[in-house]
């Protein structure tokens, strides 16, 4: 079929973050503050239908949490290509957070330096069997403020930083390895272990955040913002306005009552 809208994919995304066994999994900072300015999340490829990454060292199917944060500008930020080369472009990773903030974003207070390099300098974001992710915070002192760096410890003792597409050497341990090896090496307490993110779709949280994607006019909001309201960017717009498809989904999603010829049994919300 054709391609889906990122809101549609976005929505996807936002379903798939309420199973642990789902391939979408979604990390809050340890010791962050709340509500969270940033998160670590399943990449996710925007090509065709949209779908997601699995953590793995990078490859066609595999890739590292990306990273997603908002700024000193309130602005969200996001690690991922489409979010780095195309900062007008909404991705579906920074679009996901977006509509969890909905409750919070237009009335909070500008993130400092200070308050986005709290937190744990390596943390743990995940692991399975083919070894660990971690994150792991630079620059904290310096303009334009704090960075963090994915790294990746396969099972078998390799480790891969994402930094190495942009500068960190291969053939020797950068400094986030490093940092991530001494972290591991503390025998007390040991490394910082980020928590999991699941939503449940009956909880106001997440009817929120879906009622937010629904109505989004194709513009990111931003923090201390107020959105716009009836300013419409929609006429014509690819995005702008759910296709019939996508509200019978989202109508799915808050469990609006459906056809017997359209419900998928089991599987069905
Ligand atoms: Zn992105
Ligand atoms: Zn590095
Ligand atoms: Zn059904």
């Amino acid at each position: 079929g054709a391609a889906l809208g990122i809101k549609e994919q976005a929505v996807r995304y936002l379903v798939m973050m309420t199973s642990l066994e789902e391939s979408v999994r979604v990390f809050l900072p340890t010791w962050s503050a709340s509500p969270p300015l940033r998160l670590y999340m399943s990449a996710w490829d925007h090509n065709g239908e949209g779908r997601p990454k699995k953590l793995g060292k990078p490859d066609k199917v595999h890739a590292l949490p990306e990273i997603v944060w908002w700024d000193t500008l309130g602005e969200l930020c996001c690690s991922c290509d489409r979010g780095r080369l195309m900062e007008e472009a909404p991705c579906v990773l920074k679009l996901a957070p977006a509509a969890l903030s909905e409750s919070w974003s237009s009335t909070a207070e500008l993130p400092t330096q200070e308050s986005l390099g709290r937190g744990a300098r390596v943390e743990q974001v995940g692991a399975d069997a083919t070894g660990s992710f971690f994150a792991v915070a630079d620059n904290l002192g310096g303009p334009p403020g704090p960075r963090r760096r994915m790294v990746f410890c396969s099972s078998k003792g390799g480790w891969y930083c994402e930094g190495k597409r942009d500068g960190c050497p291969s053939l020797m341990d950068c400094s986030h390895v490093s940092a991530a090896k001494a972290a591991l090496r503390l025998d007390e307490g040991g490394v910082s272990v980020a928590d999991q993110m699941i939503l449940r779709l009956s909880e106001p949280l997440s009817m929120a955040a879906l009622s937010w994607l629904e109505a989004w006019n194709g513009e990111l909001p931003k923090i201390g913002v107020c959105p716009a309201v009836g300013t419409s960017r929609a006429q014509g717009g690819g995005d702008a306005g759910l296709s019939e498809e996508e509200r019978y989904l989202v109508g799915l999603l808050e469990r609006r009552p459906h056809e017997q010829a359209t419900c998928a049994g089991d599987s069905c919300f």
